[in-house]
């Protein structure tokens, strides 16, 4: 019998930003709001990973790039209080009025670094990171090892948009935690090199799979969003099934924008709107792992990190 561990994990971004065509300018946030007033309540057994913006966009727009961390202290302790967890997730961008993405690796290094000395004497622990825009380098990962972080979640394993030019490729990454490489993040270390595993960070990926929405040509990779629509979710959890490692530990890093469970006037292919498609969802998730004779548990994302970290193996 296997054990899976799933995590439910919230990128605080602004409305609209993780769309077929990002507006990076975008900052509202009824997205956020709706989270903070339903997602107790009809997701109530389930400790919520929330991977909080804190980045210079928001020093730049609101004067601190603690703004949500500092407004919501409120929500955020009653969050923890009821066995959630907060990570970092910075998006690097210039500041323009026409916002890029930072890509320079050494650039990047250095704006992690600034803004994580404006935020690490914030009164909440943020154990674990997320990446704006998924990307990663050696050294980008590097400085959040030297910060003191452990496990990083931002890898989309499969994902590779390098060919029009973005930083987000993750070829070649297992679907599963892994300690990367140090020559190349996006491929498991050498077992002897782990050693020891404590001091390693962790990454944990954001899982994916293939499916086809009615606009996609082919099945399409996609990470696993339990906000999709009730048929597309189903196509999900068929390929899930049929590529499952032959592991004793699992782990299920699902990822959902706040705005993708909010309902919307204009509808949309991929995306359902709707918590009672979120909880019906996972609900399908929890039945395929049960009918598998498997026993499955929800947790935030360090936690699962500290359970694959006792199976370094699994490498
Ligand atoms: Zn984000």
């Amino acid at each position: 019998m296997a054990q899976h561990l799933i995590c439910l994990t919230i990128d605080t971004d602004p409305d609209g930003l993780n769309t077929h065509d990002p507006d990076r300018r975008t900052l509202t946030w009824d997205g956020l709001h709706f989270a903070m007033q339903y997602f107790h309540t009809v997701l109530p057994h389930i400790p919520l990973t929330w991977y909080v913006r804190a980045d210079g966009q928001l020093e730049q727009a609101y004067g601190s790039a603690r703004y949500l961390l500092d407004k919501y202290a409120d929500f955020w302790r009653k969050a923890i209080r009821r066995g959630d967890e907060l990570g970092w997730h910075p998006h690097l961008y210039t500041l323009d009025a026409q916002p890029q993405l930072i890509t320079d690796s050494a650039q990047a290094v250095a704006e992690l670094a600034r803004i994580w000395h404006n935020i690490q004497d914030t009164a909440f622990n943020l154990p674990t990171f997320r990446m704006g825009e998924a990307w990663h380098t050696t050294e980008t990962l590097t400085v959040l090892a030297e910060m003191g972080f452990t496990v990083d979640s931002t890898a989309i394993p499969q994902r590779d948009d390098s060919a029009s030019g973005h930083p987000r490729n993750w070829s070649g990454t297992p679907n599963h935690p892994y300690f990367p490489a140090q020559h190349d993040i996006r491929m498991p270390a050498a077992i002897d090199n782990i050693a020891p595993p404590t001091q390693r960070i962790l990454e944990v990926p954001m899982n994916s799979w293939y499916i086809q929405a009615s606009y996609d040509a082919a099945p399409k990779l996609r990470y696993m969003n339990p906000c999709i629509h009730r048929d597309l979710w189903q196509q999900g959890l068929v390929w899930w099934d049929a590529n499952l490692p032959n592991h004793d530990l699992h782990v299920w890093n699902l990822i959902l924008h706040p705005t993708e469970a909010m309902p919307h006037e204009k509808s949309d292919l991929l995306y359902a709107y709707s918590l009672d498609v979120l909880q019906e969802n996972l609900a399908q998730l929890l039945e395929r792992i049960e009918k598998r004779g498997d026993s499955a548990t929800y947790v935030t994302l360090s936690h699962a990190a500290q359970h694959w970290r006792q199976k370094p193996y699994l490498t």
